[in-house]
C-alpha cells in the first residue's frame, strides 16, 4: 500500500523545506564565530531540551512504525528504529548527566559516561538514517507486496538498534573510558579527539546519503534531509562549543530538538491533511451513492431513507405530507421514435423541470424509477400539493415549446396524496402514502394522461396490509 510520505513531494512543500533548511545554515554560518561566547546559565535548559527530544523522538518513532506497518516500506521501520535510538541514548544521557538526576549522574555512571552517550547518540542516528536510506534504494512500493507480515520485521528494526543502543550506554558505564570530546578552547577549534572528526564525518556522509539517494524527491526525502540537516549543525555547533551556556552550545541543543521535532510536525500535518481529505472524499462518496447517474436527481434509495424520516416528522409535528408521484406519458413511444440516447436527454430535462417547479428547501425530488419520479412536500396541505403539482406539469409541458425537448411533446401524469400521519395507527405508514399517491397517478393515466389527479385518501385501518392499493389490478393503460 502506498503512503503519503512516497508522494512526490509538491514545490510548496520543497519551498518550505527549502526555507527552513536556509534559517538553519544561516544560523550555523552567523553563530559560528561566537560559538564559545558564554551566556547566562539556564540550569533547566538541558533537561527541558533532553526531555522534549525523547518525547519527540518516542512519538515520530511510533509514527514512523504505524507507517511500516501500513506500506511494509522497510525504509519507515528502520527510521522508526533510528528515532527509537535517539529516545533511548537522550534519555539515557540525561539520566547520567552529572548533577541533574544526581550528583554524579545515575546508575553509578563514570565522569564520561554522559558524554560518551551524547556522542553514541550523534554518531548512531546518522548511521541508521543512512542504513535506511541505502536500503530504500532496494525496495520499491511496488516490491514490497511480495514481503512476509511487517510484525516480526518490526521487531528487528526497532529492536535492534534498541538493543545496540543498550549495549553502548551499558559500555559507557561500566568501562572508564577516556574524554569523548576535549573542550574547544577558541571558536572553530573541533574537539581534537578523533571522537569528533568521526562524528562530524558520519553526519556529513549520512546528510550526502540522503540527499543523492532520495534526490528530494518524495516528501519523506525532504523531511529527512532537512531532519539530519538539523543534526549536522547540531553536532558541528557541539563540537566548536562543548562549554555548557555557551552560544553554540544552547544552540545546538534546539537543532537537537528540531531534528525529530521535525518529522513529528510534518507527520502530524499530513496524517490531519489525509484525515480531512478522506472525510471530503467519505462524504463525496455517499453524496453520489444518493444521486441517480442519468439526472443527477436524488435517486430512490436516498428517498428510501428520506421519506419515512419525512413521515415520521409530520407525524410528531402534526403537520401534512404530501406526497407526488409523476410518470412521464408514453414516453415507450418517445424511446421508439426518437431512440433511446434522447429519451435519456429528454429524461435529464423532465428531472429539471420537475425540480424547477419545488421551491421550498426542504421538498425532495427524487427519482423513483425508469421515467417515475417523486415529489416530497413536507408541511404542505391538499392544497399546495394540487399547487406544485399543477405547476409541474406545466414546467414539463413548457419543455416541449420551443423547450430543451426539441423532438417532442412530453407530459407528465402526477398522482397527489395528502396526509397527516397519525399516532399509534398501525396502518399508517409510509408506504401506505406511496400506494396511495400511486393511485392517484394511475387514475391519472386512466383518464387521459398528461393531468394531476388527486387522492381521496384512505381510512387508516389496522388490519389492512400497507401497500395493497399499489397491488390493486390495473386497467390496460397502453391506450
Ligand atoms: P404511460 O403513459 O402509461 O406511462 O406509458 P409509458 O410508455 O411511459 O409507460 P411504460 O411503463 O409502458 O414504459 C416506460 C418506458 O420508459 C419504457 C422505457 O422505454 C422508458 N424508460 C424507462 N427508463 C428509461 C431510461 O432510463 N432511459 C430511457 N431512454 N427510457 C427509459
Ligand atoms: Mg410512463
Ligand atoms: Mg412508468
Amino acid at each position: 500500500m502506498d503512503t503519503f510520505l512516497m508522494e512526490r513531494a509538491t514545490p510548496g512543500q520543497r519551498a518550505f523545506a527549502g526555507c527552513l533548511a536556509m534559517v538553519i545554515l544561516a544560523a550555523l554560518v552567523l553563530t559560528a564565530p561566537h560559538a564559545t561566547t558564554a551566556l547566562p546559565a539556564v540550569a533547566a535548559f538541558l533537561p527541558m531540551c533532553g526531555l522534549t527530544v525523547f518525547s519527540t523522538a518516542t512519538i515520530a518513532s511510533f509514527l514512523l512504525a504505524v507507517q511500516f506497518t501500513v506500506s511494509r516500506l522497510p525504509v519507515f521501520g528502520l527510521l522508526a528504529g533510528a528515532y527509537a535510538f535517539t529516545a533511548l541514548t537522550v534519555a539515557m544521557q540525561l539520566l547520567t548527566f552529572p548533577g541533574l538526576f544526581a550528583p554524579q549522574g545515575l546508575f553509578g555512571a563514570l565522569p564520561t559516561t554522559s558524554a560518551w552517550i551524547w556522542v553514541f547518540w550523534h554518531a548512531g542516528f546518522p548511521t541508521l538514517v543512512l542504513i535506511a536510506m541505502l536500503v530504500r534504494r532496494r525496495f520499491t512500493p511496488q516490491s514490497v507486496t511480495q514481503l512476509p507480515p511487517s510484525g516480526r520485521a518490526m521487531w528487528l528494526f526497532v529492536g535492534l538498534p534498541l538493543v545496540v543502543g543498550g549495549l553502548l550506554c551499558l559500555t559507557a558505564l561500566a568501562v572508564p573510558l577516556p574524554p569523548a570530546l576535549a573542550p574547544a578552547s577558541a571558536p572553530g577549534d573541533f574537539s581534537a579527539s578523533g571522537a569528533g572528526i568521526v562524528l562530524l564525518v558520519l553526519n556529513l556522509v549520512a546528510l550526502g546519503a540522503v540527499l543523492a539517494i532520495g534526490r528530494l524527491r518524495a516528501v519523506l526525502d525532504v523531511w529527512v534531509a532537512l531532519a539530519v540537516l538539523a543534526c549536522v549543525t547540531d553536532t558541528v555547533l557541539s563540537l566548536m562549543s562543548t562549554v555548557r551556556f555557551s552560544l553554540g552550545w544552547y544552540l545546538a541543543r534546539l537543532f537537537s530538538m528540531s531534528a525529530p521535532g521535525l518529522l513529528v510536525c510534518v507527520l502530524v500535518w499530513e496524517v490531519t491533511r489525509l484525515y480531512r481529505e478522506l472525510a471530503r472524499a467519505h462524504l463525496r462518496l455517499i453524496e453520489y451513492s444518493n444521486r441517480d447517474a442519468l439526472t443527477g436527481i436524488f435517486n430512490r434509495r436516498y428517498f428510501s431513507e428520506r421519506f419515512p424520516r419525512d413521515f415520521d416528522q409530520a407525524r410528531r409535528s402534526g403537520h401534512p405530507l404530501s406526497l407526488l408521484m409523476v410518470d412521464v406519458d408514453h414516453f415507450k413511444r418517445y424511446n421508439d421514435a426518437y431512440g433511446h440516447p434522447l429519451g435519456d436527454e429528454c429524461l435529464a430535462h423532465v428531472a429539471l423541470a420537475i425540480m424547477r417547479a419545488t421551491h421550498r428547501p426542504t421538498d425532495l425530488v427524487a427519482r423513483y424509477g425508469g421515467e417515475e419520479f417523486v415529489v416530497v412536500l413536507p408541511e404542505t396541505d391538499a392544497n399546495g400539493a394540487m399547487f406544485v403539482a399543477t405547476r409541474v406539469t406545466e414546467s414539463v409541458r413548457a419543455l416541449a415549446k420551443p423547450g430543451p425537448v426539441q423532438q417532442g411533446y412530453v407530459t407528465v401524469s402526477v398522482g397527489c396524496a395528502t396526509h397527516v400521519p397519525q399516532q399509534g395507527a398501525a396502518g399508517d405508514t409510509p408506504q401506505r402514502l406511496i400506494a396511495l399517491a400511486d393511485d392517484a397517478l394511475y387514475t391519472a393515466k386512466r383518464l387521459g394522461r398528461d393531468r394531476v389527479h388527486v387522492s381521496e385518501g384512505m381510512p387508516i385501518s389496522g388490519g389492512e396490509q400497507p401497500g395493497a392499493l399499489a397491488q390493486a389490478p390495473r386497467e390496460n393503460l397502453s391506450a
